[in-house]
């Protein structure tokens, strides 16, 4: 029964860490990571993520099907096939309700990536994708357009989902992201709302250290 188990304390571990880290709360949140290259290990729906242990997670395919496991997967099980369907090379994702990311996208204001350069440099652009009814196919259909290109989203008036090579990398991406997002707040603030990007020209210098 115990298969992956390295990869389900992974999860274990990820999911204790957003819940005292504050980006989860009650039982929000869902946590995957591929096994193989059609299925993948998801956190069941409707329990704390802090509560969670290795067999608890969920072995499932890449139509959401449980293959191992009692519990139903996660209510946001197809924005996770979705990604895994398109990105062969996510190995893992994160999906949480980050307090500042979130108000963010309730403010309507852009998360401006292009202020900061590590920001930037490690995530490039990111964008927030349109409101959908949780729970439902309109959260993969609003992410569809955009998951080739990024490997972190924010969902309008929802949250954010962060990819990775592991479990841990996509947590320290949604981290990184919340954390940035603190700092944008007060750069809003202190600017009086004028806050402003790298000009085009220093975006491009940052751009060229990935080549
Ligand atoms: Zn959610």
């Amino acid at each position: 029964m115990n298969d992956h188990g390295g990869e389900r304390t992974a999860l274990v571990q990820v999911c204790q860490r957003l819940q005292v880290s504050g980006l989860v709360a009650a039982t929000d949140g869902n946590v995957s990571c591929r096994v193989g290259s059609e299925r993948f290990l998801v956190t069941p729906s409707g329990k704390s993520k802090g509560e969670l242990l290795p067999l608890d997670m969920l072995l499932v395919d890449l139509q959401g099907e449980v293959l191992q496991g009692r519990s139903r997967p996660s209510s946001e099980i197809r924005m996770h096939t979705l990604i895994y369907a398109r990105r062969p090379d996510i190995r893992a994702i994160v999906h949480a309700h980050p307090p500042m990311l979130t108000a963010f996208t309730l403010a309507s204001i852009p998360f401006m990536a292009e202020a900061l350069p590590e920001v930037y440099l490690s995530f490039g652009s990111v964008p927030t994708a349109p409101y959908a009814t949780p729970t439902t196919d309109e959260v993969p259909r609003s992410i569809e357009a955009l998951v080739a290109d990024h490997q972190a989203i924010l969902l309008e008036r929802h949250g954010a989902v962060t990819m990775g090579a592991t479990p841990h990398d996509a947590l320290l991406r949604l981290e990184k992201l919340e954390h940035a997002a603190h700092t944008l707040f007060y750069a809003h603030l202190l600017s009086h709302g004028a806050l402003q990007p790298l000009p085009k020209d220093l975006l491009g210098k940052l751009d060229a250290l990935f080549y």
